[in-house]
């Protein structure tokens, strides 16, 4: 049976649909599950096409925080689809309306929801796709205030893109280091998903991108993409090349997000007052710190997890722009351990998709 078309338009049936359940550790299967509701006062649904492979995804299969989590859950931290039915109210949307979702269950009314730093959300419920159901599944109702419309024009595998693999980078460069036209930056990994992400977005304000890659084809990708210098991190100490390409001064910013295996590097690679920003550790969580060398040199050291709502939107006009995020490969559905078996064998260069 093909996936791709077993519910379109207004479509309503009450039949089971197909989702992504994770049961545990390693242990991810397609089946079918009961639809949801019509949506109710306030709610879109919408019939997810695309859905974004994370490492997130790969957390969940190696058995991260099972404890406290119920089994099982459908997968998927980030997803876009099309609007096929609106709730009682609902105002911004209509039937056929490329959508993608923010990922996280916010409260909407606490003071850090009303600012719109909807990451910092005082009453959060979970991340979606992690504590809590994700949008690997066909149908899915969800508050207006957390649907985010795609200008026309963008592709449901772009969209799928913009809450995590654009609106992360997006939150980290601009919002947390403040990265302005003309500064030089190191990416990490500028093979994966937001590694690419944040190659383009440097590249398209002017700024000087240092990137390192783990081979030389990834590399050559990388070049293409607008990076100006590319370090095979397997070949060559990344800290010894980008201070000697420096001058020994060190870049403006560096994009961390491997952890254990680059945290001193990188702060090594910093210019005095340099501006460091992190979002993951793919490596390994635990680093040590020369607390003379932090305050001598005037470090900023940021934590940044997920983004905000606004930030979502403002990845989703880049892509309306011409931005198009990098993706490695499409997967069916009934394939999707393709795609974890690409992110987890570090084969990729930009985003895995699934599409539904
Ligand atoms: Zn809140």
């Amino acid at each position: 049976m093909p996936l791709g078309n077993r519910r379109t338009g207004s479509e309503r049936l009450n039949l089971p649909m197909l989702s992504l359940q994770l049961h545990g550790d390693r242990d991810l299967r397609v089946e079918e599950i009961a639809p949801p509701p019509p949506p109710a006062a306030g709610e879109v649904q919408i019939r997810v096409r695309a859905v974004g492979l994370n490492y997130l995804d790969l957390w969940g299969f190696r058995g991260m925080a099972f404890a406290k989590r119920k089994m099982p859950q459908a997968a998927g931290v980030e997803a876009a689809g099309e609007v096929i039915a609106v709730g009682e109210g609902v105002s911004r949307f209509r039937e056929g309306d490329t959508v993608t979702m923010y990922g996280a269950e916010t409260c909407g009314h606490c003071k850090a929801c009303r600012e719109g730093r909807d990451n910092l959300c005082e009453n959060v419920a979970g991340i979606m796709g992690f504590h809590i159901d994700g949008f690997a599944r066909e149908l899915i109702n969800r508050p207006e205030r957390l649907v985010i419309k795609a200008p026309k024009g963008v592709s449901f595998e772009d969209a799928a893109c913009a809450p995590i693999g654009f609106g992360t980078v997006q939150h980290m460069l601009f919002d947390n280091a403040r990265l302005e036209p003309g500064e030089s930056v190191l990416v990490h990994a500028g093979g994966s998903g937001i590694g690419t992400a944040a190659i383009l977005m440097a590249k398209a304000i002017g700024c000087t991108v240092y990137t390192t890659v783990g081979d030389d084809e990834k590399g050559a990708k990388a070049k293409a993409l607008g990076a100006d210098h590319v370090i095979n991190y397997r070949e060559d100490r990344f800290e010894g090349v980008v201070r000697k390409l420096t001058g020994r001064k060190g870049v403006d910013v560096v994009f961390e997000h491997v952890g254990a295996d680059t945290w001193n590097g990188s702060l090594l690679c910093l210019k005095r007052g340099g501006r460091l920003v992190t979002c993951g550790a793919t490596s390994g969580p635990s680093a040590t710190i020369n607390l003379m060398q932090l305050f001598q040199q005037q470090y900023r050291i940021t934590g940044s997890f997920g983004c905000r709502m606004e930030n979502i939107a403002q990845s989703l006009e880049k892509m309306a722009g011409g931005m198009k995020p990098v993706i490695d490969s499409v997967f069916p559905l009934a394939e999707f351990e393709k795609g974890l078996e690409r992110i987890e064998g570090r084969k990729v260069f930009g985003k895995v998709i699934v599409a539904f």
